[in-house]
């Protein structure tokens, strides 16, 4: 089953985050961007993945077309684990995270979609299988910094039937506004974006200790500090979560080593796939941590997430961002329905994107980004 044409996607579509302006990832946006990777094969099964994404996709768009596509060109889909594999170590030079990784994230992804259509099977069945048809999901709201707007969007949350709410706030009150408007039976995250010294964090995870928070999110800076997070999990005796900005396998095994989270977060369109992302749910158990994945996004992406989800032994919260987008690539599939998101039934990610919603909303014309052979 050889590959013979890659494809990127970009998408920008415009969303209502329940606020007048919204920061994602530093800058102000209207809109969110999805980047999908299409693999073709000889034999006529498609796959889609997803490489992460907001306001870098572009630099990731060029990596992929550039770079990793020309490497694909030609290769047997079915020898997955093999090829991604060898792309790991023919691509390390440039950078063990950042839009080269993301890249083969994406890469990694479709090959598992294109594993899962060749088997005819969900892919939560290639991955162990569940009995679960739905998850639960935690709203992940933005970055308000009005206390008003958190407290607003985090009761709108509770009421569409979210029981976990995670804020994205990095001071007092907008997390005690947070609290108060959920009230104390409601589990309550925080995820700060890595803003402190370790010094600042124990001071932070002092000072949020009334409000009960299920965990507290990269509170240091730099996200490579594992020694600082596990002082500040030790010293404020708070929860503690990260992963999302690891570098695979080895970096998160340095996070465990060092006792430094509570609750591990391999991102699947960063960390390198469905196929890193599981070595590292294997490792957390090894460790005795918990991993609950972060999901930041509406592709492919959202679609593998809740598949390794749906998969893991013991029930696992997904992400969902708080955000309603003006149109979905994958409809119901990126909804959450009081509190809850369906596990797709098709064969591989279960659904495959609309393709009206890429035409209308990509940024680029269509265009053989590699030559089809
Ligand atoms: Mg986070």
């Amino acid at each position: 089953m050889k590959i013979t044409s890659v494809e990127t996607i970009l998408i920008t579509v415009p969303f209502n985050s329940g606020a007048p302006s919204q920061m994602i990832a530093g800058r102000p946006r209207t809109t969110l961007d999805i980047l999908f990777v299409r693999l073709d094969t000889d034999d006529g099964i498609t796959g889609w993945g997803e490489a992460f994404g907001h306001s870098i996709t572009q630099g990731t768009k060029a990596t992929i077309d550039s770079l990793i596509a020309p490497m694909l060109i030609g290769r047997d889909a079915s020898a997955h684990g093999v090829l991604i594999a060898e792309l790991q170590q023919r691509l390390h030079i440039f950078g063990r995270n950042g839009p080269a990784m993301y890249g083969l994230s994406g890469v990694d992804i479709a090959l598992w979609d294109i594993a899962g259509k060749a088997a005819g099977l969900p892919l939560y069945r290639l991955l162990g299988g569940t009995a679960r048809t739905e998850l639960t999901a935690y709203a992940s709201l933005l970055r308000y910094t009005d206390p008003a707007v958190v407290a607003r969007n985090a009761r709108a949350a509770v009421e569409r039937g979210y029981r976990f709410v995670k804020l994205h706030e990095i001071d007092v009150p907008q997390v005690r506004a947070g609290r108060e408007a959920i009230g104390p039976d409601i589990a309550l995250m925080v995820d700060t974006n890595c803003p402190w010294s370790v010094r600042d964090a124990l001071d932070m995870a002092r000072r949020f200790a009334p409000f009960d928070l299920f965990w507290l999110e990269e509170p240091v800076w730099p996200p490579e500090d594992h020694g600082g997070l596990a002082a500040v999990r030790r010293g404020a005796g708070v929860r503690t979560a990260a992963g999302e900005n690891a570098h695979g396998l080895h970096d998160f095994r340095h996070l465990f080593e060092a006792g430094a989270v509570d609750v591990a977060q391999p991102s699947v369109t960063k960390i390198g796939g469905i196929t890193e992302q599981r070595k590292i749910l294997a490792l957390a158990e090894a460790y005795g941590v918990t991993a609950i994945p972060h999901c930041a996004y509406f592709g492919p992406g959202m679609l593998a997430s809740l598949h390794v989800v749906a998969a893991m032994p013991q029930e696992t919260p997904i992400e969902r961002l708080y955000m309603d987008l003006e149109a979905s690539p994958f409809g119901r599939y990126t909804e959450a329905v009081d509190g809850r998101m369906a596990v797709p039934q098709g064969p591989g990610l279960g659904c495959d994107p609309d393709p009206a919603v890429l035409a209308k909303y990509r940024t680029h014309p269509p265009s053989a980004v590699t030559k089809r052979v």
